[in-house]
């Protein structure tokens, strides 16, 4: 028999993964399969059960722990509740972790994807060797995961950490859950992509007027900046400025050894990171001021990797 391992599994909106993962972060082949995100939860049980043992039959004879799940939210981790999945049809109140448990006989530890991500930096990526983080995800919105004195922090219902609401503009643009001038609102990719298709439609001068036949993104600001196009440049310094004011808040509250930037935004932390370290300085008391923000270490499979280091860590099986 080989050595012990998990079965990791990231539903995301659009597709659904799978790998067995050992306990040194190592993920054999990724199997995945597009989300039924339109079929319903008995829809997609199904398919993460059939994933599971397409992973179990193609394994080496693997003794295998659990299953970490890691799943949008909000949901609960420890009732294993999924209260609803805003992109998904007929989710309310779903009892995710139990239903994949019975569906695959095997232990089920569910997590948000973000959290999960957290404990995936921080088990086997940037945040390893540290007891204190705050992992950062910037892409369509903003998530987030505490790590403090060596454990992810839940709260009530396990719903700690979701930064992407701390309100930075009482008055700012609307975000999608209802308030306005919320982090993800100011900061998110999908907050980049309306900016700067407001700026754009203003008339600003830029190389992204050219382009045509889509929407401009967040990635095309990346691009633009990196190319020197002075609108990209400029939107690129006041995203890193959000970001900063943001995470300064974060050093405070918190007290990380470390703060972790992912997600797609991320990408551009090296055109960032001055405007950030500038926002750090002026703002964050004293102390804080030395607390390194790096990039995310996983990349495309944190998520896998955060719900590895979750089911290990259910099995009580210590990961390197
Ligand atoms: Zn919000």
């Amino acid at each position: 028999m080989a050595a012990p391992a998990v079965i990791a599994v990231d539903l995301g909106g659009t597709s659904l993964r799978a790998a067995l993962a050992g306990p040194d972060g190592q993920l054999g082949p990724i199997r995945r399969t597009r989300t039924d995100a339109r079929g319903g939860p008995e829809s997609v049980v199904a398919q993460i059960a059939a994933l599971v043992a397409e992973v179990c039959a193609a394994g080496n004879d693997p003794e295998v722990l659990g299953v970490g799940l890691a799943s949008p939210g909000p949901l609960d981790p420890f009732t294993g509740t999924v209260f609803t999945l805003p992109t998904f049809q007929g989710w309310h109140n779903v009892p995710l972790r139990d239903l994949v448990a019975r569906a695959t006989g095997l232990p089920v530890t569910l997590e948000n994807d973000a959290a999960s991500a957290a404990m995936g930096e921080w088990r086997f990526g940037a945040g390893r060797g540290v007891d204190s983080l705050v992992y950062v995800t910037v892409s369509t919105g903003i998530g987030g995961g505490v790590i403090l004195d060596g454990r992810l922090l839940h709260g009530r219902m396990g719903m700690a950490g979701h930064v992407g609401h701390m309100i930075l503009e009482p008055d700012g643009p609307r975000c999608g859950c209802g308030n306005r001038g919320c982090w993800e609102a100011l900061a998110s990719g999908t907050a980049l992509g309306r900016i700067v298709r407001e700026q754009l439609a203003a008339g600003a001068p830029s190389s992204m007027q050219a382009i045509a036949g889509r929407p401009v993104t967040a990635e095309d600001v990346v691009t633009a900046a990196r190319a020197g196009d002075p609108l990209g440049v400029a939107l690129l310094a006041a995203e890193a400025r959000y970001l900063g004011i943001g995470i300064v808040s974060l050093l405070h509250l918190f007290s990380p050894e470390r703060v972790i930037l992912g997600g797609g935004v991320s990408t551009a932390l090296d055109l960032m990171a001055p405007g950030i370290a500038a926002e750090i300085a002026e703002r964050a008391m004293a102390p804080f001021r030395s607390v390194p923000v790096v990039a995310a270490a996983l990349g495309g499979n944190v998520g896998l990797a955060g719900a590895a280091a979750m089911a290990f860590q259910s099995a009580r099986v210590p990961v390197s």
